[in-house]
């Protein structure tokens, strides 16, 4: 078992990121992950203009996995997702969908219960803890951790939750896994800019699969197998996610382009991941018998 403190943690991913640590195939990680904002929201009484825009989206890491090579995967097994501290939201001029429409500003800070989250104004939310940004160094120049793309980061993906299997492609030696952005909970599309932000412990099990060649992410959730993308607009986003799984359908099942792309128009699963960051995200999945070989 591996701890791996919040003190530990970078900007943008890159391979240029020297490991804190190296760890064998196998281990059991705990990262300490502080929140999107670094800690710099306290109440909600707090100016705006007192926040530092050059301190968002801390991820707490790298830690490189022994072996990782171009052309492997690292399979993240997500095993427990504990929220630690106030929840923090916020409404920001020119930031979310009604960004253009948003004239003050306006933050939030939230109590955090097991059973429940204290929204206020009388509204309790549930309590269903996840991972916005996780990933590793991508291929060419470092990617700030807003940003998702290939390589994961900022992907905003709800189901990244307790119980899921998220497969990250490997694109420089020993991966460097950093991960931050933990939420006590979001909703699809994540139209403000914040879920409830908040610092979690993260518990993973790292397994590094080698020879095993993937574009994008994917998850394995709640009997789903979903590819992960992120492009610049939801259309091409979602070509891509479905092209990744049609592919994967039609191998494993012996069937041909048409046929699979039939099987995924009757049963598929089109959903939005976020749709304020940099780039879009979405995920497309499958029931994983159909798609999943490994
Ligand atoms: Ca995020
Ligand atoms: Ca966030």
């Amino acid at each position: 078992m591996y701890n791996i403190s919040a003190k530990n943690f970078v900007f943008a991913m890159s391979k240029e990121n020297p490991p804190m640590l190296t760890v064998p195939s196998g281990s059991t990680l705990i990262f300490e992950t502080n929140d999107a904002l670094d800690g710099q929201i306290r109440s909600a009484g707090q100016s705006i203009e007192s926040l530092d825009w050059e301190r968002v989206n801390p991820a707490t890491g790298p830690v490189a996995i022994e072996g990782a090579m171009p052309g492997d995967a690292i399979k993240v097994m997500i095993k427990r997702i504990d929220i630690s501290g106030n929840g923090v939201m916020a409404a920001i001029p020119g930031f979310g969908v009604f960004g253009d429409e948003t004239t003050s500003a306006s933050l939030e800070v939230m109590s955090i219960y097991e059973s429940h989250i204290a929204f206020g104004h009388g509204i309790n939310l549930p309590y269903r803890p996840m991972l916005g940004v996780i990933g590793v160094a991508p291929a060419d120049d470092p990617i700030p951790c807003g940003t998702p793309g290939s390589h994961g980061g900022n992907m905003d993906c709800k189901k990244i939750a307790p119980g899921s299997h998220l497969y990250l492609p490997v694109f420089c030696p020993g991966a460097l896994l950093a991960m931050g952005d933990a939420h006590a909970c979001m909703g699809d599309g994540e139209i403000m800019g914040t879920g409830v932000e908040a610092p979690a412990t993260v518990e993973v099990e790292v397994e590094l699969l080698c020879n095993f060649t993937i574009a994008d992410p994917l998850l394995e959730a709640d009997g789903f197998l979903y590819s992960i993308v992120s492009d610049d607009t939801l259309e091409s986003a979602t070509k891509r996610a479905v092209a990744n799984i049609r592919d994967m359908v039609a191998k494993k099942m012996n069937l041909d382009n048409n046929t699979a792309g039939m099987l995924l128009s009757a049963i598929g699963e089109l959903e939005i991941c976020q749709v304020v960051d940099p780039l879009v995200t979405v995920r497309f999945g499958i029931a994983k018998e159909y798609a999943l070989s490994f």
